[in-house]
């Protein structure tokens, strides 16, 4: 088999949003060449395997020059055998993409974008720390349009201190009427590492949260999105394929600063130092190999996530009671060969992994 999923990570930001604890580095642009140099020779590491979907994500990719995305391309194109219909993504902030750089994206073969509009609320923006507007948003998602992807995906935050109904209600509408093919949700969270952490922000209590969540996914479901994972939503034809490889528990190729890679029974990791990255010879900084039951159970614990849920021949003989029970309580249920998550369950799902841990 071998994996047919390859993550690129292009990490440079302009600033850092005050949630994010992505590997980032701020300000840094001045290094995106050198970065690109060092990235052709990770990537060569890889020559002739034929891959299925590639994900560029960051970090800010659409930071890069058109110049920059060229060579980007090229690079992955000499190096792996894309096979036909190839999903190829790009992470782009709303801030990024102008008509001339989406038509270059077009030109390029990149056939599907993620725009990280988090909110059209600009009060939330504000707060988020995001460099955008809600109009620059919608322009951005326009200009995607008009240079012909038809398939774009927008990251809609939610779970923000405070956020009334109303606030949320208006805020799921105006990002779902804009007609997106796919939708990826997020709930607020305090990373360490993230600038809310240091600020000791307080979130909403997790009933509020739930409820909110639930009033969430009725919303979408009334603007044609089917929820296909826990947090993604997508029209008809186009579910992520890239991010259901994740949860199947399939393997991937990592690529770049901080990037993690998952092959054989192997998970690794690479420098989350741009400089170290860019000098080292070798970019990995670490491994953990997994045995058998640990990987069962993660593939268990993602294709929970998914609607599509489970083969329950997957469910290792040593849980089935605990799984039994969760059944008899409503969280989960069996459908023909499936063992799936119910609506109740969705909402406790972390809650269910841990106890199934
Ligand atoms: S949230 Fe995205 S744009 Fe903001 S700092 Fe993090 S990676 Fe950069």
């Amino acid at each position: 088999m071998g994996p047919s999923s390859v993550y690129i990570h292009i990490p440079f930001c302009s600033h850092k949003c005050l949630f994010c604890s992505f590997t980032i580095a701020v300000a840094q642009t001045s290094h995106s060449d050198d970065y690109l140099d060092r990235l052709a020779k990770e990537v060569g590491q890889y020559q002739g395997v034929s891959v299925d979907t590639i994900y560029v994500g960051g970090g800010t990719p659409s930071m890069l020059s058109e110049d920059q995305l060229k060579r980007l391309m090229t690079v992955i194109k000499e190096n792996f055998s894309l096979r036909a219909g190839c999903e190829i993504t790009m992470e782009a902030n709303p801030e990024g993409i102008d008509l001339s750089k989406a038509a270059t994206l077009k030109e390029l073969g990149f056939n599907r974008v993620s725009l990280g509009v988090q909110s059209l609320n600009e009060r939330y923006l504000k707060f988020l720390g995001r460099r955008h507007d809600a109009p620059r948003a919608k322009n951005a998602y326009n200009i995607l349009k008009q240079a012909g992807f038809n398939n774009v995906n927008l990251d809609l935050m939610y779970a923000f201190p405070s956020q009334t109904k109303q606030e949320l209600e208006e805020d799921v509408c105006a990002i779902a009427s804009l007609g997106s093919e796919h939708l990826s949700l997020y709930t607020l969270t305090i990373e360490p590492n993230s600038r809310f952490y240091a600020q000791a922000l307080k979130l909403d209590d997790d009933e509020k949260i739930a409820k909110d969540y639930q009033r969430v996914t009725e919303i979408l479901g009334s603007y044609g999105f089917k929820q296909y994972e826990i947090s993604n939503f997508a029209k008809e034809g186009y579910q992520s394929r890239h991010n259901k490889n994740y949860w199947s528990g399939k393997e991937y190729i990592g690529l770049g600063m901080g990037a993690h890679g998952f092959m054989g029974n192997r998970r690794y990791w690479n420098t989350e130092r741009l400089q170290e990255y860019l000098t080292k010879a070798d970019a990995r900084a670490g491994f953990e190999e997994l045995d058998t039951k640990t990987l069962i159970m993660e593939k268990v614990l993602f294709g929970l996530r998914m609607n599509e849920g489970i083969d329950t021949t997957l469910v290792p003989s040593d849980k089935k009671t605990i799984i039994d029970g969760f059944i008899q309580e409503g969280f989960l249920m069996v459908e023909g060969p499936r063992l799936k998550v119910t609506d109740k369950g969705r909402i406790v799902l972390d809650e269910l992994s841990a106890r199934l841990i």
